[in-house]
């Protein structure tokens, strides 16, 4: 039977508490432990899938197929433990459950209330996501800030299960701010005491105030809040700004908040420092040999969360090369020009395109890969930045001017890129993309598969639209190469051009299986091509080298 932390959230939101949970589970990890880490989001969408990357950053799609919150991301990223549709819960989910089985009659006549239907439905969910007989420690994050309308039937269910249980069971972490008054030069603590009194006043008592603050916590401090919040000063723990989120769970380790827990929990493991993940991840990300930019072209760089993933990839991909990343962001509305091209994108030593959907900013990335391409400047397209790769070699390298997908030119001479006819009747707009794990195979002598050295993968997919057969031979004459294919649906997986020193496109998204210390193989091997390619003098173009290989028809 695991045992349960509960993480909220206090004073105002975008406190990292994602981020703590997963640091939370590397810790707990680290001392032997199992974990399952479940994010419970108290909106009522179903899933953050229909929603705009500015309303929820990143969606963070699970190996089943799930459309998740992106701290699920980070769970993935900091620990071992098995992420699934039912990781992340919302109140959506937990609404529709509940009144469709109103709708079934399974009440029988009875009222149906938050109190206990939904509370019910939401500790059920709670319970089946911890995967309880399977793990040690099962971590829920509460999303919100305490003190939201919405979140209450979430606390008041973490409040139930922590009584269900008993003691030395579950407890909880309360996240909170102590901000810096400059003029009085000083620590407020009174927020934190107003948070954890909300939470009291709906009977909950953190064990562990996790302070978010610029600068160190006296004593004095820490015994202001024991005094006020009811919280041993052992248990107020600083929580400081760090350089590098990876930098976090060193930081938490440091406080004690392992042995604080499992203190708490009743739970007795040996100790183990973070040797490994110190002396790779951290070592190589502060102090690396090398450096190398990358230029993003995306439609959302403006927003650091909708490319969550792919820049915490390239960061991944920097650490297994010893290099430092630096990220530079492109976007794609500013390129409509070579004038303007050249200004973005002569600095790139790799250029990558994101995900995405819609029409606009699609020239800009078509330019953007018209650019790597003739330059010989490596590329790495991710799902929509495969697609106009495509569009690109179609339109340029193939005489078929106008190619497009039909998403963005329905009426196209030339469909390159088009929906399959199973997507054609879709008419909801919820979890009905090509969603979750598929397998691929690779083909020898590629980049791909020099990158993940064996001839089956599998990656984690979200789109519609796929490369359109019809086109395959003709494109391949010209060599552009179908280097990964989904064989059981006869689907192009990945798309490479030969002779290019690294151009690889692919329709999934490799993002969200890259760790610190396992990078993804084909951000490590774009990473290692752009710092290779980094000192080449004079790039050459790729048509050249093209005419100069022979072009294969394969
Ligand atoms: N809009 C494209 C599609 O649906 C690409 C999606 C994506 O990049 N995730 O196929």
């Amino acid at each position: 039977m695991s045992k349960y932390i509960f993480v909220t959230g206090g004073v105002v939101s975008s406190l990292g508490k994602g981020i703590a949970a997963a640091s939370i589970g590397k810790l707990l990890e680290a001392r032997g432990l199992t974990t399952s880490l479940i994010k419970c989001d108290p909106y009522l969408n179903v899933d953050p899938g229909t929603m705009n990357p500015f309303q929820h950053g990143e969606v963070y799609v699970t190996e089943d197929g799930a459309e998740t919150d992106l701290d699920l991301g980070h769970y993935e990223r900091f620990t071992e433990a098995q992420i699934s549709k039912d990781s992340n819960i919302t109140a959506g989910k937990i609404y529709y459950s509940v009144i469709t089985k109103e709708r079934r009659g399974d009440y029988l006549g009875k009222t149906v209330q938050i109190i206990p239907h939904i509370t019910d439905e939401i500790k059920k969910s709670i319970r089946k996501g911890a995967r309880e007989s399977d793990v040690d420690v099962a971590i829920v994050e509460i999303g919100g800030t305490v003190g939201d309308i919405e979140s209450l039937p979430f606390l008041e269910a973490i409040r139930q299960l922590r009584w269900e249980m008993g003691e030395h069971s579950a407890l909880n972490i309360h996240v909170t701010l102590l901000p810096y008054i400059k003029a009085a030069g000083e620590q407020k603590t009174k927020p934190t005491q107003h948070s954890v009194g909300r939470l009291r006043e709906i009977g909950i008592l953190p064990d562990i105030l996790m302070c978010r603050t610029e600068r160190p916590i006296t004593k004095e401090q820490k015994e202001k809040i024991e005094l006020f919040c009811n919280v041993d000063k052992e248990a107020v723990v600083e929580a400081g700004d760090v350089k590098h989120i990876y930098e976090v769970p060193v930081s938490l380790k440091k406080e004690g908040i392992d042995d604080l827990i499992l203190k708490k929990l009743h739970i007795s493991r040996e100790d183990k420092d973070l040797t490994e993940w110190r002396n790779f991840v951290l070592k190589r990300l502060k102090n690396p040999e090398k450096e190398v930019k990358i230029s993003v072209v995306g439609k959302y760089i403006a927003l650091p969360d909708a490319y969550k993933s792919i820049y915490e990839a390239l960061v991944h991909g920097g650490i297994a090369n010893n290099a430092r990343v630096i990220i530079d962001k492109v976007d794609s509305e500013d390129l409509d020009n070579p004038r303007d091209l050249e200004r973005a994108l002569k600095d790139a030593d790799g250029i990558l395109i994101p995900g995405g959907f819609g029409a606009r900013g699609i020239e800009g990335k078509i330019l953007a890969v018209q650019y790597a391409r003739e330059k010989g400047i490596p590329f790495f397209g991710i799902c929509l930045g495969m697609q106009v790769a495509t569009i690109e070699f179609a339109r340029n390298m193939c005489e078929m001017k106008g190619a497009n997908s039909t998403e963005f030119d329905p009426q196209t001479k030339y469909p390159v890129i088009s929906l399959l006819e199973e997507q054609k009747s879709v008419s909801g707009m919820g979890a009905t993309m090509r969603l979750g794990s598929f397998g691929c195979k690779l083909s020898k002598g590629t980049n791909s598969y020099q990158a993940y050295k064996k001839d089956s993968i599998s990656e984690r997919h979200r789109h519609r639209y796929e490369f359109n057969n019809q086109y395959r031979k003709q494109m391949e004459r010209k060599g552009f190469v179908f280097s990964g294919k989904n064989v059981q649906r006869d689907l192009v997986e990945i798309v490479e051009i030969k002779g290019h020193p690294w151009f690889v496109g692919c329709q999934f998204h490799p993002e969200f299986k890259s760790k610190p210390e396992r990078a993804h193989p084909l951000f490590r091997e774009f990473v290692a091509a752009s710092i290779r390619g980094k000192d080449r003098v004079g790039r050459p173009r790729s048509q050249d080298i093209l005419k100069a290989e022979e072009v294969g028809t394969s």
